[in-house]
């Protein structure tokens, strides 16, 4: 028995598609039938050629946020992260990466394992194959966190669980946000819009959400932000004066950048209260002032911490949890209609916009 993948053979070029042989599953393992994958921001950022720290082995499967069912499961895995019972036809979220429990960021508790995507986007022609979310089946190795998903959750709002989703809770529970806080989010792709929904859950008095794409403006507004600014329409200087207007005088307690431009980077530290917190997770844009941050504050933030990393604890329970809790927010409307594997040459139909504030 076989199955298809979409390749990716190099930065720019038309992915091609191949089949490969069912693999044996491990006794730890488990093999997913993929019901859905997503196209996050990140794949188009290695699609383009970006993306620095990114695995890039070729030919390679790409893609990471997905969701299936268990198509074969090995012979010693009885139960998800949660203890409950696995079996053949489960639905399931997972992680695409695991820690190696074994180097010093491992042992010092830190989620950024250097080794963590050691199964992930690896060569396509050696066995498993299937390392990838775009293809019919995705090869989950031991140690990746696996969540069964109750059945009043579909598909499509589980595909982004795995990244988007915990990325935004994660990142959030890390900074601590406290009741009545003043978050500014900069960017209302898929992240920046969990984060509103999120942080408004946990307690935050306000949000404030930047973008230039009116109609993810809008979005924002339904996820939950109390203030939505058009950077095309307000300048930065007028931002900053709504942000310390909107607190006081005082600035903001929390901004999160969802951009992944250097520049959102530098005003957002602008835009906080002193001693506020500030945290980085759209980091993938390259340029030549991506490791200058030109600080002229007096806000004394806590060291700027990129987010690259996620606790593969967050996919589990509070993910999964919360999506079942949250049903009002319009998590649907996050995606475009799906479309076959079969028909898609390119990892998106969609143009990966320049500008900051953008599609992330
Ligand atoms: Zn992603
Ligand atoms: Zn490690």
């Amino acid at each position: 028995m076989k199955g298809k993948v979409a390749i990716y053979a190099g930065p720019m070029t038309d992915m091609e598609f191949r089949e490969y042989p069912l693999p044996e599953v491990g006794p730890d393992d488990i093999l997913v039938k993929i019901h859905r994958a997503n196209i996050c921001g990140s794949d188009l950022h290695i699609w383009r050629g970006h993306g620095p720290g990114m695995p890039r082995r070729r030919p390679t499967v790409p893609g990471h946020e997905m969701v299936g069912e268990i198509f074969r499961l090995g012979k010693k895995v009885r139960s998800d992260c949660l203890g409950q019972p696995l079996k053949e036809g489960d639905r399931i979220a997972y992680a695409y990466f695991s820690a190696c429990g074994l180097c010093p960021a491992c042992l010092n508790g830190s989620p950024a394992c250097p080794n963590r995507y050691r199964n992930w986007m690896q060569d396509a022609n050696e066995p498993p194959h299937f390392r990838g979310a775009y293809g019919e089946y995705y090869y989950l190795h031991k140690g990746q966190t696996v969540c069964k998903i109750p059945d009043e959750l579909s598909d499509e709002i589980v595909a982004p669980v795995n990244c988007a989703l915990c990325e935004s809770i994660y990142g959030l529970d890390q900074i601590g946000i406290r009741l009545g806080d003043t978050l500014v989010i900069q960017g209302a792709g898929g992240l920046g819009l969990y984060a509103t929904a999120v942080a408004k859950d946990m307690g935050a008095g306000q949000v404030i959400v930047f973008d230039r794409l009116p109609d993810r403006l809008e979005l924002a507004k339904e996820f939950g932000a109390d203030l939505v600014i058009n950077v095309d329409q307000v300048d930065e200087k007028g931002r900053r004066e709504i942000v310390f207007d909107r607190t006081l005088g005082q600035g903001a307690d929390v901004v999160g950048e969802f951009v992944g431009a250097p520049q959102a980077v530098e005003e957002g530290i602008r835009l906080l209260r002193q001693a506020g917190d500030t945290s980085g997770w759209g980091t993938s844009r390259p340029g030549p002032d991506r490791t200058l941050i030109r600080v002229r504050s007096f806000a004394a933030p806590k060291p700027f911490g990129g987010l690259r990393c996620t606790n593969p604890g967050s996919c589990r329970g509070p993910s999964i949890s919360w999506l079942g809790d949250a049903a009002s927010i319009p998590s649907k409307r996050l995606f475009p209609p799906p479309f076959p594997l079969r028909k898609s040459t390119k990892p998106s139909p969609l143009p990966m916009r320049e500008r900051p504030y953008g599609f992330l």
